[in-house]
């Protein structure tokens, strides 16, 4: 691998950045003030960024060493693993397999690892559970690994779709527990177990603006006392969602923060 470095500064890094690109680099990255401009064979440099050194690097597979460093991630009773760490997974614990790929959901962000953990500390048995904006349908397949009789997972996002209906299937939970479908609040769900749409919990893992929005639809979608469950939120945005949560009459609301993100659980009013 051929790689070209140059030193950078603030006023000059816009246009040598343009300047190398012009010139052919396949790719451009920045690090500790240096510009690592990468090239197919060794060309010739405007004199404006002609400062730097060419130097031949080995190759190195950036998937493989991310893949390399993902490590099981534990919350509460469950331990998400990529597929080739299965065997990784504590005794006790719940095993939940997602291949990490192209739909948001690997348990490595925090909003995901505290909903689990917040799926976890909940009785879902034979419950119906609601997952607002599934992603790789971590959360809906966690419900179902941790005893939901049904978990619908809904994305405004068809390419989660599939994705997620495959991790139900790695996971070993059928069809007819866990569920997948394009859409949103406002949609029709589909009816053949929840016929009424009303679920016994609802998790979403979105943004604060959104759960402002949507308040009023988890209302309309959970039965009176159920659980409801709250991510994606950024701390400073919390009053937004309590805000919401007041106005709609959820009750026993909590908040719990990891770094700058927060999660909020509460249950329907009666
Ligand atoms: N549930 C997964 C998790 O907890 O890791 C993924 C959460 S990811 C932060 C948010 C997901 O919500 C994305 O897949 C996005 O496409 C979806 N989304 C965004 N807006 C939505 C909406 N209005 N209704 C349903 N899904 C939505």
């Amino acid at each position: 691998m051929l790689v070209y470095h140059l030193p950078g500064t603030f006023e000059t890094r816009e246009d040598h950045l343009n300047l190398l690109w012009e010139a052919g680099a396949t790719g451009l990255e920045e690090r500790a003030g240096l510009i690592r401009a990468y090239f197919d064979e060794q060309t010739p440099l405007p004199d404006a960024v002609r400062d730097g050194e060419w130097r031949q690097e080995a190759d190195q597979d950036w998937l493989a060493e991310f893949k390399a460093n993902l490590r099981p991630v534990q919350a509460g009773r469950v331990t998400i693993v990529p597929p080739w760490l299965r065997a990784g997974v504590p005794d006790g614990q719940v095993g939940l397999v997602i291949e990490p790929g192209m739909a948001f959901g690997t348990g490595h962000h925090a909003t995901t690892r505290m909903a689990v953990e917040a799926l976890s500390a909940l009785n879902l048995h034979g419950r119906t559970v609601l997952d607002v904006g599934t992603g790789s349908g971590v959360l809906a397949i966690a419900a179902a690994l941790l005893g939901a009789g049904y978990a619908l997972g809904v994305d405004i996002d068809p390419i989660t779709i599939p994705i997620a209906q495959e991790n139900a299937r790695d996971n070993g939970v059928p069809a007819g527990r866990a569920a997948f479908m394009v859409g949103t609040l406002g949609d029709e769900l589909p009816g053949d177990v929840v016929a009424d749409g009303v679920f016994d919990v609802l998790v979403a893992n979105l943004y604060a603006e959104l759960h402002d929005l949507l308040a009023g639809a988890y209302v309309g979608h959970l039965r009176p006392g159920g659980p409801l469950v709250l991510t994606g939120i950024l701390s400073g945005k919390l009053p937004l969602v309590l805000g919401a949560l007041e106005r709609e009459g959820f009750t026993d609301v909590t908040v719990r923060e990891d770094g700058e993100w927060a999660l909020v659980t509460a249950r329907a009013g009666a």
